[in-house]
């Protein structure tokens, strides 16, 4: 199990190495590190705190913290997506961190969420094909946040917006569903 500290001290190192900085408030700071706290946990390897993980390493290895999109994102914007790290002039307050756009090709991000109904699925009890099935939904979270538009996985709402800093509550949920074959239970008599 990995420790906050331990990831505060990666990423920490990360940024110095590469010239960056990372997000200056402390709350929303320690949020984001304990997003990837919990991913490795979860998954084993430190996901993107912001982003769905398939949980599939061939699937994530482009959103393996520091990701992939995290350098042309500080050229073009001063701040990777979830803005963990941050260029010089975003971390002493000289450029505002906005929403920007995702730059994770949309087929990598559907191939994610396939998988991720596809292990769901996977986890279903197995029906010989004799025996009924029915139709059942699986879902999913997502936080949209109303005031700036940001959205990310996760099972709560982040405690800061990272993008307009509106607080948890400003937040809302939102469930993506979708419909899986599982068996129909059938009484012996
Ligand atoms: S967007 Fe930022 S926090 Fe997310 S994986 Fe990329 S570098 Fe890490």
């Amino acid at each position: 199990m990995i420790l906050l500290k331990e990831a505060r001290q990666r990423a920490e190192n990360d940024a110095r190495m590469h010239g960056y900085y990372l997000h200056p408030d402390p709350e929303f700071l320690r949020n984001l590190l304990e997003g990837l706290t919990r991913n490795e946990d979860r998954y084993g390897y430190p996901s993107c705190p912001c982003r769905l993980a398939s949980g599939k390493f061939e699937f994530d290895r482009d959103i393996l913290c520091p990701c992939d999109y995290r350098d042309a994102d500080l050229e073009e914007f001063g701040f990777c997506y979830c803005a963990l790290y941050v260029r010089k002039d975003v971390h002493e307050g000289k450029t505002s961190i906005v929403p920007i756009p995702e730059r994770r090709p949309m087929k990598k991000q559907t191939r994610a969420y396939a998988k991720v109904v596809e292990t769901t699925t996977e986890m279903q009890p197995h029906v010989p094909s004799t025996e009924s099935q029915q139709p059942s939904n699986i879902e999913m979270k997502m936080w949209y946040c109303r005031q700036c538009g940001y959205m990310c996985f996760r099972e709560d709402p982040p405690h800061v917006c990272p993008i307009c800093k509106a607080k948890a509550e400003i937040f809302a949920e939102i469930i993506i569903t979708t419909q899986v074959l599982t068996p129909i239970r059938q009484v012996k008599e």
